[in-house]
């Protein structure tokens, strides 16, 4: 039987290493052994080797991309109960995880009342997204606002709006949280008008745009962005009861209570 000769393996890692090829050079040597010893051709190796180092490259930009996506950790599809969010169905959803409406920069708008699962909606469909193959940013409104201030009066506003170019979905959570007492809340509007019909926004609100002008500086900015945002916008409304208080009152009801006695306690 052949085997590799000693001073080709260490050229061999040399020049692994030069190439980063850094997932074929932790194998090649095991599986050129497997190789020899079971009579592989070359091209079978090869194709091996070039195999393994493209699973691995895919799997490191995967956790890159799960990593820069700062997601809330376990919010996933698989742990949100939708028979609680009876208007929306596991199926639009599903679709919106992996459909290309991000290749078109469309938009989702998540409104309801506190509590109802739209932070954890959009998180999992980020995770979702990210799983198959996108590039998300998950964020509180208020934390990017702060920042595009502060690029702002660095005089660098276009280049951090450029800068988030690179994600295929920016998910604001809470915009209404924003309000024009802060200054400058004219940022949100020069961003969402820098990604119109170009990159996709997925947007959570506990009020529906009636309340929106007490997010932007006038009645003018307003009106242009909502227009924007919904121009190519899925939109659903989760007018459901705050699933925390509702896993309270069930779990009452399950330690044998009758419902009429059941009460909201602090801690629901
Ligand atoms: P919102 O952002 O609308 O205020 P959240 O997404 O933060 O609500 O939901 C509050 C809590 O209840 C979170 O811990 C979330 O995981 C959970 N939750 C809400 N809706 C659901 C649901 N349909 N299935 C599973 N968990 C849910
Ligand atoms: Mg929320």
């Amino acid at each position: 039987m052949r085997t590799t000769d000693p001073g080709d393996a260490a050229r061999i890692e040399l020049l692994l290493a030069e190439l980063r090829l850094p997932a074929i050079k932790l194998v090649w040597a095991s599986l050129a052994a497997q190789a020899d010893k079971e009579g592989w051709p070359a091209g079978r190796f090869l194709a091996a080797l070039a195999e393994h180092e493209i699973a691995e490259r895919s799997r490191r930009r995967l956790e890159r991309h799960l990593a820069e996506a700062r997601l809330p950790p376990g919010k996933t599809l698989d742990s949100f109960d939708f028979e609680a969010v009876p208007v929306i169905s596991k199926a639009q959803v599903m679709a919106l995880a992996g459909d290309a409406w991000l290749n078109n920069g469309a938009n989702l708008l998540l409104f309801g009342p506190p509590g109802g699962g739209k932070s954890h909606l959009a998180a999992a469909l980020g995770f979702a997204l990210v799983e198959n193959g996108w590039r998300v940013l998950f964020t509180r409104t208020i934390d990017l606002v702060q920042r595009l201030q502060i690029a702002r009066r660095e005089l660098a506003l276009e280049a951090a709006i450029a800068k988030l170019d690179k994600f295929h979905l920016l998910i604001l959570d809470d915009i209404a949280y924003v309000t024009k007492d802060q200054a400058e809340t004219s940022v949100l509007f020069e961003l969402i008008s820098a990604r119109y019909e170009r990159r996709s926004l997925l947007i959570t609100a506990n009020q529906p745009f009636g309340e929106w002008g007490k997010i932007f500086p006038d009645q003018a900015m307003t009106v242009a962005v909502v227009d924007r945002l919904v121009h190519h916008a899925t939109i659903f409304e989760m007018n459901v009861e705050s699933y925390r208080r509702r896993a309270a009152l069930e779990r009452k009801r399950s330690r044998g209570r009758p419902p009429t006695h059941a009460t909201i306690t602090a801690n629901a």
